[in-house]
This record gives C-alpha cells, sequence and structure tokens, in this order.
C-alpha cells in the first residue's frame, strides 16, 4: 500500500519502501536506492564502489494536515573511471534540495492564488524556501524566451523595495488574448544610484 502511494502521490519510483513512522505532526517514509542506481552522478559509469551512505530527508506533499517526509540514506559511490566520489543522483529531488519535485509543483499551484508569506505559514516552510522555488520557476520559464515571432515590444519600469531598486520590463506586445495579457520576455533589475 505505502509503496503505491509512494508512486502515485509523491512521485517516487524505482526505490524500495522500507517502512513508514509516525511522528509529531506528520509521517515519514523511508526508502532505499536499489543496486541499478548506483550509477557515477558526473560521468554516468556503472564502474562505481559504494563508499558509505549519507541520510537525506525531503519535504513531500502532505497528507491532510500531516507533513509528510521521505527519508533516504543516499549511497555515495566511487567512480573508476572519473575518481571522483559522490552522491548519487536522486530521480524524485532537484541537486541540492530537501523537497521533492511534487512537493515543488504543488507549491507553484498554491503560489497562482496565494502570496509566498502565506504559503510559507500553510505548510510550515521559511518565506526564503518559497521565494526560491517561485524564482526557480521564473527563471525556468524566461530564461530564454522565444523571440522569433516578436514584432513590437512595450517596456515599462517599476520601483520596488520602497524605491531602492528598479525593475524594467520587457513584454510582447502582440501576445495574449486580444492584448489583454503581455508575454514576459525579460525583467533587468538595476539597483538605483544613491544620490550625493
Ligand atoms: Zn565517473
Amino acid at each position: 500500500m505505502s509503496a503505491t502511494i509512494l508512486y502515485h502521490i509523491h512521485g517516487i519510483r524505482s526505490y524500495t519502501y522500507l517502512k513508514q513512522k509516525l511522528v509529531p505532526g506528520g509521517i515519514e517514509f523511508y526508502i532505499a536506492a536499489g543496486a541499478t542506481q548506483l550509477v557515477c552522478p558526473c560521468c554516468g559509469s556503472t564502474h562505481v564502489w559504494q563508499k558509505g551512505t549519507k541520510e537525506r530527508r525531503f519535504r513531500s506533499l502532505p497528507l491532510g494536515r500531516k507533513h509528510t517526509t521521505i527519508v533516504l540514506l543516499v549511497p555515495r559511490v566511487f567512480c573508476h573511471d572519473c575518481k571522483t566520489t559522490r552522491q548519487i543522483k536522486i530521480s524524485f529531488a532537484e541537486e541540492h534540495k530537501r523537497y521533492t519535485r511534487f512537493f515543488e509543483r504543488h507549491v507553484l499551484d498554491l503560489l497562482l492564488s496565494m502570496t509566498c508569506q502565506d504559503v510559507a505559514e500553510h505548510l510550515g516552510l521559511s518565506w526564503d524556501t518559497v521565494r526560491d522555488i517561485e524564482k526557480r520557476r521564473l527563471t525556468r520559464d524566461f530564461a530564454k524566451p522565444p523571440l522569433k515571432h516578436v514584432t513590437q515590444i512595450a517596456m515599462d519600469e517599476i520601483a520596488v523595495r520602497k524605491g531602492h531598486k528598479s525593475l524594467t520590463i520587457v513584454m510582447d506586445f502582440q501576445s495574449g488574448p486580444a492584448r489583454k495579457s503581455l508575454a514576459l520576455l525579460y525583467i533587468f533589475s538595476m539597483r538605483k544610484t544613491r544620490k550625493c
């Protein structure tokens, strides 16, 4: 049953379900990586030797009002080809992140109708974590905007942080249904210079 929940609710597959544990305010799922996942994260070689493990914890989708944590002993491997020792890649979370991709998507869904502060309080996260998730989504979506069909642009400048910083926004003027919305192309961030 729990392996099914891990797969369908949390997007975790190819890992072995070990046990679950109720803790104050939440539930922890313990999983283990299989032998087939012992691959060098640098060069992809399977000519590796396991060199210990490191426990890592990942926030995942809540079950009702309970926080869910995925606990995984991440194997460290020594690669005989590139001579490096690293942790193996985790398929359900981004590198260096302490939450799963499904949890990240849940945060982004909530941000569609809530502020960063509301989402942080609702999920028991720090404001910085929520903001980081939103910033990475913006970077993914707008780092390389398609410019091929852009014929007209609109520009505007807004002040943020009480005027200490200004943002120049560049938009595709021809996009959107009946021009009601403008597709964002670029945001230039500029720190205002202090007047003497
Ligand atoms: Zn390698």
